[in-house]
């Protein structure tokens, strides 16, 4: 029930704080420590009349944690079921690595690329689809916008 929107990363990329930002709660756990968020944690969100079922996801990233990695596969399987996928991340190169590690699997997908951290990173948005701020609220809604017409 609601259109599964997958919330992708790496870790401390800022998907919770963009989730509890999405449902205006503090449902998700957010720290700066890498790898909190180790289950996938998700909610529903009425957008403009629309029901989005957000999913926040652990961050994808090579480890050696057995719990970690469980929760990178449950991320994976969390984006095979999403028809909208909101890539999150700060850097460039953290974009490129998603690109590549996701390729296959968004395939079919409607995919949005959006810059975090626009706050204290450089306000250069390459190619990306939105510069947020989600510890500011900073381009929440121009998110649910777009969230509205890929619905
Ligand atoms: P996750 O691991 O991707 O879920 O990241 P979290 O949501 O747990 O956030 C990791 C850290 O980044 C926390 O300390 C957040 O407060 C911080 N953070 C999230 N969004 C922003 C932002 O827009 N700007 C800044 N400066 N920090 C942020
Ligand atoms: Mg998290």
């Amino acid at each position: 029930e609601g259109i599964p929107v997958a919330i992708i990363g790496q870790p401390n990329v800022g998907k919770s704080t963009l989730l509890n930002a999405l449902l205006k709660e503090e449902k998700a756990i957010v720290t700066d420590i890498a790898g909190t968020t180790r289950d996938a944690i998700e909610d529903i969100m009425v957008v403009k009349g629309i029901k989005f079922r957000f999913i926040d996801t652990a961050g994808i990233r090579e480890t050696i944690d057995t719990v970690e990695t469980i929760g990178i596969e449950k991320s994976k399987n969390a984006l095979q079921k999403a028809r909208i996928v909101l890539f999150l991340y700060a850097e460039k190169a953290e974009r490129d690595f998603l690109a590549l590690q996701f390729e296959e699997l968004v395939k079919d997908k409607k995919v949005l690329w959006i810059k975090n951290k626009a706050d204290i990173s450089e306000q250069i948005a390459e190619q990306s689809d939105l510069l947020i701020s989600a510890k500011n609220n900073l381009g929440i809604s121009e998110l649910e916008d777009k969230l509205f017409q890929l619905a």
